[in-house]
């Protein structure tokens, strides 16, 4: 018997199954396809993504670095409203690379990570959950002492587990264009509903458009005339979701929920990554896969650790909804140099942003 089956070999699942195969428990880990496809994020991301990772990943998949944001009410072309730091505040990466390596990690500390395999059931008993997988060899059924749903947004586990969806699930749509721009702003575009559009240039990788919104706001239409307003032709598209708000709970009897299944993203930008990681090691630190009660220590670890951050976040999000001179307004009195960590919301009342703001 596993201590620990890993459904899904994401972000969160492969640092999951790194850190626990590190802390020396037995881990097997299932990929439904190839570890990082299909691609359905941006990989953009605080410097902070390379204290997760090993030696030589900034060399392997940095492709740009950021200093700011340009914030628009309207769609391109419209006035911009410039917010930004004097050093890197964020870095574009490859981010199907970066699956890859967080997934290499896992194997090197010793976790079994298996791809082309599905999870197609759970059943939770008493001392053990009964994990079956449908593989190129068939279907099997493994035994472990817990089980990790890293499975992403529309999380099969979860359901298994019979624990509640997010809040909400918005649609993101993204697309590439190949023309190398290695700028250091993003574009942010406050013109879709309850959300936004973006730009970000990827470096030699090209330049990546974006868009996100509750599903039923016509998502396909409104990408469409961000890409129209650009002038650009895109030479791939694809499209995911996005979970924002965390249920009231992500742990079962003998299983619990890591990143995008636990709605583990900020409310505010959609970017998941860095939280799934961040509770991917809460979930290491408190876990003992032979008591269940240790997983009430995980819930409380993960939301001591995030929950104002997601909070706050849901704040900021409502100011996409404002009316549009209001946002003038706001964007105007605001913009220029700020203090703020990408992740971290509260660092909006930080003593280092006050000062910024204020001078
Ligand atoms: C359009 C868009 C843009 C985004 N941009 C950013 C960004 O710039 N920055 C950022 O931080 N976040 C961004 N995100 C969010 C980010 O992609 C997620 O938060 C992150 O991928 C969550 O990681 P995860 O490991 O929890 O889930 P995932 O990355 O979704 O990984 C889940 C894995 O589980 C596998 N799986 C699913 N079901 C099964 C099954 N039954 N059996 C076996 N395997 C299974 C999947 O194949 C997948 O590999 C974006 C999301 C979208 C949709």
């Amino acid at each position: 018997m596993y201590d620990f089956v890993v459904v899904g070999a994401g972000p969160a699942g492969s640092r999951f199954a790194r850190r626990a195969a590190e802390e020396g428990y037995d881990v097997l880990a299932f990929e439904q396809g190839e570890v990082g496809e299909p691609l359905a994020c941006s990989g953009h991301v605080s410097t902070d993504i390379w204290g997760f990772t090993g030696e030589n990943a900034r060399d392997e998949l940095l492709q740009n670095e950021i200093v700011g944001a340009r914030f628009h009410v309207g769609g391109p072309g419209s006035d911009a409203h410039r917010f930004y730091k004097r050093e890197v505040v964020s870095n574009v990466i490859d981010r199907e690379g970066l699956d890859r390596h967080l997934a290499g990690l896992a194997r090197d500390a010793g976790a079994d990570v298996r791809e082309h395999h599905t999870v197609t059931a759970v059943d939770q008993r008493h001392d053990r959950v009964a994990v079956t997988v449908r593989g190129p060899d068939g279907t099997e059924t493994f035994e472990a002492k817990m089980v990790a749903g890293c499975d992403g947004p529309r999380s099969r586990v979860r359901t298994e587990l019979d624990l509640a969806e997010p809040g909400e699930l918005l649609h993101g749509v993204l697309g590439f264009d190949s023309d190398a721009d290695a700028t250091d702003y993003v574009d942010v575009h406050l013109s879709a509903p309850r959300f936004f559009a973006w730009r970000i240039p990827r470096g030699d990788a090209g330049v990546e458009y974006g868009l996100a919104a509750p599903p039923g706001d016509d998502v396909g239409g409104r990408f469409d005339d961000l890409v129209d307003g650009y002038g650009v032709d895109l030479h791939r598209r694809c499209s995911g979701a996005i979970p924002i708000g965390p249920p009231e709970s992500v742990t079962s009897h003998r299983g619990f929920l890591l990143g995008d299944a636990a709605a583990q993203t900020k409310p505010f930008t959609g970017g998941g990554i860095l939280y799934g990681m961040t509770s991917a090691d809460h979930a290491v630190r408190e876990i003992d896969p032979d008591s269940p009660a240790s997983l009430a220590a995980y819930e409380r670890a993960w939301r001591d650790d995030l929950s104002q951050e997601i909070r706050l976040g849901h704040w900021l999000r409502r100011a996409y909804s404002l009316p549009e001179p209001v946002q003038r307004a706001g964007l105007s009195a605001l913009s220029g140099e700020i203090g703020v960590h990408m992740d971290r919301p509260s660092s909006l009342f930080s003593r280092e942003h006050l000062r910024k703001v204020f001078s």
